[in-house]
């Protein structure tokens, strides 16, 4: 798997989304549920408007000195007997990932969550040398045994309702019980205890790393990331080389705007935090650690106007704000990062061919922008997406060039506008109901498939202006 996660053309995609009853209403329920958690925390702290600032100043000091933060973390790390690999793309870290594996003949891999080796197809990758990778995140586990992809950032199986996952336990792992949460949950810890046990290589992702002493972190609900990391001999974290701090004490705020904006909590459950290989007078942690940090087309957003999509702390308020997202869910952007962030960042690391569409998968009423705890402008990174997919990359589907010339080229004339403006009304007449057009012709039809459209008044703003100097009357 990579950032896109499938072939089905987007219109399908979207019909798909919108005619998914059950994902629709879990979507609005889990959307309303974890912007209320959010709001309720901004308001319980008084000053989250504070926080943010000092959330975006963090962000932008660390990616302005990412190469010395990046030097500082690796030499730190390295210092603690770990061993550090810079991916420049996909291929080369799945590359040294899998090395690590044959090396160790490793048979069995568990994983606690993460995007990045979701955005590389490292389990494929592990795959192909022979390594059965379990998933050990809940959410990712469900979806690793039904092979589908995730559909939200932080609620990975946001999808699916507890039937469909007992049906999935039950086909895949012999499971008999009942569909209560509590049931299933305790079935899939159970399993995954055998797992963690028996597992020969450990590999995570990053929440932070810190660069002051070399640590990465990881913030969960369930501990997996404990297990992950304390069990297997032999730990491997891959990490987007974005995902820095200086120190702890930027690392304190940013989890604690993390986890306000994502889920509405004051913290999560654990906070796991990994320093190098395991010291001789320390009895758990791996005996041998490995961080990977990949690039897979970062390097190419520093610098520009969209730098600051690189703040992402992956907290998915965003997302979880988004009108467009919750009609059509996290399958239809057709890439692992869902929702607003995923539609300016997915055509920043892989190009617009694939993915021209997501930018205008918004509404643009900044509500993201809004919900971000980094304050990334997100509605003007779309705006400004949608300008380079029509004016750069002259990718505007056809019918849409040519109605805009069309329209160019009426809207400049000033003869034929007024023409058209006084026969609008009478032409429109037979689609006309009480001042509204149902059903309309022409370009009109999409638009009033799913919505009426005002009907021409019969007075153009022209004639109404003339006639209102003309009585010297202010209407
Ligand atoms: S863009 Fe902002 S709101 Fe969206 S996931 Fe990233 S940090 Fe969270």
């Amino acid at each position: 798997m990579s950032i896109k996660i499938g072939e089905i053309p987007y219109k399908e995609r979207i019909q798909k989304g919108i005619k998914d009853d059950f994902m629709r209403q879990a979507v609005s329920s889990a959307q309303g549920r974890f912007r209320t958690g959010r709001l309720t925390q901004a308001e319980e702290l008084g000053n989250w408007e504070d926080w943010r600032n000092l959330g975006e100043e963090i962000r932008t000091h660390t990616l302005e000195n990412l190469d010395y933060y990046l030097q500082q973390l690796s030499e730190q790390v390295s210092r603690r007997g770990g061993h550090v690999f810079f991916a420049e793309t996909a291929e080369e870290a799945n590359q040294y990932v899998k090395e690590i594996i044959l090396k160790k003949q490793a048979k069995k891999v568990v994983k606690a969550k993460s995007m990045v080796t979701e955005e590389i197809g490292l389990n494929k990758a592990l795959e192909e040398v022979g390594a059965e990778v379990v998933e050990s995140d809940l959410g990712e586990w469900i979806l690793q045994l039904d092979e589908d992809p995730p559909s939200h950032i932080v609620t990975p199986a946001l999808h699916k309702n507890k039937q469909q996952i007992r049906e999935t336990f039950a086909k895949k792992k012999g499971y008999t019980g009942s569909d209560t949460p509590e049931e299933l949950a305790a079935f899939a810890r159970e399993q995954l205890r055998q797992d963690f046990l028996a597992a020969d290589v450990g590999v995570t992702g990053c929440n932070f790393a810190i660069a002051e002493s070399g640590s990465i972190t990881l913030v969960t609900n369930e501990g997996n990331a404990e297990m992950v990391t304390a069990l297997p001999d032999t730990v491997i974290t891959v990490m987007g080389m974005e995902r820095i701090v200086p120190t702890w004490e930027e690392m304190e705020v940013l989890v604690s705007l993390l986890t306000r904006a994502a889920v509405g909590q004051k913290l999560t459950s654990y906070i796991t935090a990994l320093t190098g290989a395991r010291l001789d007078e320390e009895i758990d942690g791996p005996e041998e650690f490995h961080l990977v940090v990949v690039d897979n087309g970062r390097s190419k957003i520093l610098g520009t106007e969209f730098q600051s999509a690189l703040h992402c702390i992956r907290c998915a308020a965003c997302i979880n704000a988004c009108p467009v997202y919750r009609h059509i869910g996290g399958h239809a952007y057709n890439s692992i990062y869902p929702g607003p962030i995923g539609a300016v960042i997915t055509p920043l690391l892989e190009g617009y061919d694939d993915h021209k569409e997501l930018p205008y998968a918004s509404t643009l009423c900044a509500a993201c922008t809004e919900a971000c705890p980094v304050k990334i402008p997100l509605h003007e990174h779309l705006i400004r997406h949608r300008q380079i997919i029509v004016e750069k990359e002259k990718k505007a589907p056809t019918a849409e060039k040519l109605m805009m010339k069309g329209f160019a080229a009426w809207a400049s004339n000033p003869s034929i506008y007024n023409m058209s403006a006084k026969m609008a009304k009478p032409a429109l007449g037979p689609w006309t109901k009480d001042g509204m057009i149902e059903n309309g012709p022409g370009p009109l039809k999409a638009w009033t498939e799913v919505r009426d459209f005002y009907a021409p008044q019969g007075q153009s703003f022209r004639s109404w202006f003339k006639q209102r100097q003309k009585d010297g009357e202010s209407k």
